[in-house]
C-alpha cells in the first residue's frame, strides 16, 4: 500500500536528538525549542514565535491571546479542518462562514465583507493544499473594519503571496509540523506575531499561565501546550531543509499534474493563481459530476489498487458537533459541499518515489476507465 504521506527525516535529526538524550534536556527546557523559534521567526520575517505542541493548539491560543469571546464573531472558510472551528467555539464566539472559490480551492475572499458585522473582531484565512488565500482584500477589509487576521498557515509554510512569506501576514498566525506538514516533528505548531503584548500572552497561555513572580498562583487559565526540546530537535533539523522540502513538493506536484493533465473526468489542482504558484503541500483533485461514483467510492477502488487517497474537508456547516448546538441551521455553501463529496488527494509525501507515483497515477487512469 503507498501511504497518503510519508515524511522524510534524512538531515541533522538522529545528531540532534542524540543531543538532547546525551544533555538530558528532554522537555521544554534547553537550547532547542529558542533556536527553533528564532529560526522560524527570521525565516517567515517576525518578531515573535513561540513553539506549541501542535498546530490545533497554536489556534487555541491564537484565539484566546485576542480576548475573544461571546459577545464576538469570527469569520472562517467552512472547508477547513475542525482545529479552526473548535478554537473559535471555545471561547463562546460566534462562527460566521463563507464558501470556498472553485478557482483556488481556498476561502472566497469576495463573501467576507457581507459576513461583517458590528460584532466582527477576527477572520481566519487558511492557506489549503498549496495556493495561499488571497490576502490582499483580506488585509484591506480587517484594515478597514478594524479587525484582527489569524492567519492559519499550517499547511503553507515555506509558501510565498506575492512574494512575502506565509505567516507573515496575521496578526497572529499559526503553523502546524504535523508528521504531513513541510516541517515534521510528529506533532507540533508555532504562533507567529510581530506584537510584543500578544507574544507574552501566547507564552502565558502556552504554560498555564504561570506567573514568574509567584508560579503557582494564577490570574488566569492557560494549557500545556508546551514543545519538547526533542520535538524542537526534529524541528530545528527539518527547518534546514525546508527549502529542498518545498522544491520536492513543486516536483512531486508538477509530475502529478504532467501525467493527469487532459486526463478526462478530473479537475487537477490550480496549477497557479495571479499571486502564486502552487506549492503541492497535497495533489488534490475533484472528480467530474460525470462520474458515478463520489470520493469515498474512489478511494476504496484506489486502495483496492494499493493506493491510499485522502477525502477533502467536510464542511463545518455540516459537522453533527455543530448542527447539534443549533449552529449552521439551513446554511449552504455549495462549492465547499462539493468539493468534501467530490475532492481528494494522492500520495503527496516527501519520500514518495516516481515508482510509487507512477503507480497511484495508474490506479487513476484504470479507476475512470471503468466509467469513460
Ligand atoms: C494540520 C492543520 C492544522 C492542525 O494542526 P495539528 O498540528 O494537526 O493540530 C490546522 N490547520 C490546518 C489548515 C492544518 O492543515
Amino acid at each position: 500500500m503507498i501511504p497518503v504521506n510519508e515524511p522524510l527525516l534524512d538531515g541533522n535529526e538522529k545528531i540532534y536528538l542524540n543531543e538532547c538524550i546525551e544533555s538530558g534536556w528532554i522537555s521544554s527546557d534547553g537550547a532547542f525549542v529558542e533556536r527553533f523559534e528564532r529560526a522560524m521567526a527570521n525565516y517567515v520575517g517576525r518578531k515573535h514565535a513561540i513553539a506549541v505542541a501542535n498546530g490545533s493548539a497554536a489556534l487555541d491560543i491564537a484565539a484566546a491571546a485576542l480576548q475573544l469571546g461571546p459577545d464576538d464573531e469570527v469569520i472562517i472558510p467552512t472547508h477547513t479542518i475542525i482545529s479552526c472551528a473548535s478554537a473559535i467555539v471555545r471561547t463562546g464566539a460566534r462562527l460566521r462562514l463563507v464558501d470556498s472559490s472553485p478557482d483556488t480551492w481556498n476561502m472566497d475572499v469576495t463573501q467576507i465583507e457581507a459576513a461583517i458585522t458590528s460584532r466582527t473582531r477576527a477572520i481566519m484565512p487558511v492557506h489549503t493544499f498549496g495556493l495561499p488565500v488571497d490576502m490582499a482584500p483580506v488585509l484591506a477589509l480587517a484594515k478597514k473594519h478594524g479587525i484582527a487576521v489569524i492567519e492559519d498557515a499550517a499547511q503553507a509554510i515555506g509558501q510565498t503571496y506575492d512574494g512575502r512569506q506565509c505567516g507573515s501576514f496575521g496578526d497572529i498566525s499559526c503553523f502546524s509540523f504535523y508528521a504531513n506538514k513541510h516541517i515534521a516533528t510528529g506533532e507540533g505548531g508555532m504562533i507567529l506575531c510581530d506584537d510584543d503584548a500578544l507574544a507574552a500572552r501566547a507564552r502565558s497561555l502556552r504554560n498555564l499561565c504561570f506567573k514568574p513572580e509567584r508560579r503557582f498562583v494564577h490570574e488566569e487559565l492557560g494549557w500545556n501546550y508546551r514543545m519538547s526540546s526533542l520535538q524542537a530537535a526534529v524541528g530545528l533539523a527539518q527547518f534546514e531543509k525546508l527549502d529542498a522540502h518545498i522544491a520536492r513538493k513543486r516536483q512531486l506536484g508538477q509530475r502529478y499534474e504532467t501525467l493527469l493533465r487532459g486526463v478526462r473526468g478530473l479537475e487537477l489542482a490550480p496549477v497557479a493563481c495571479p499571486y502564486a504558484d502552487n506549492i503541492y503541500w497535497v495533489f488534490g483533485l475533484i472528480l467530474d459530476d460525470s462520474l458515478p461514483i463520489d470520493a469515498d467510492q474512489a478511494r476504496s477502488m484506489l486502495a483496492d489498487a494499493g493506493v491510499s487517497a485522502r477525502p477533502f474537508f467536510w464542511p463545518m456547516h455540516e459537522q453533527p458537533v455543530f448542527l447539534k448546538q443549533g449552529l449552521f441551521d439551513g446554511e449552504h455553501y455549495p462549492v465547499a459541499e462539493r468539493m468534501s463529496r467530490r475532492g481528494l488527494y494522492l500520495p503527496s509525501g516527501l519520500a514518495l518515489t516516481e515508482a510509487q507515483q507512477d503507480k497511484a497515477v495508474a490506479a487513476v487512469r484504470n479507476m475512470l476507465a471503468t466509467f469513460l
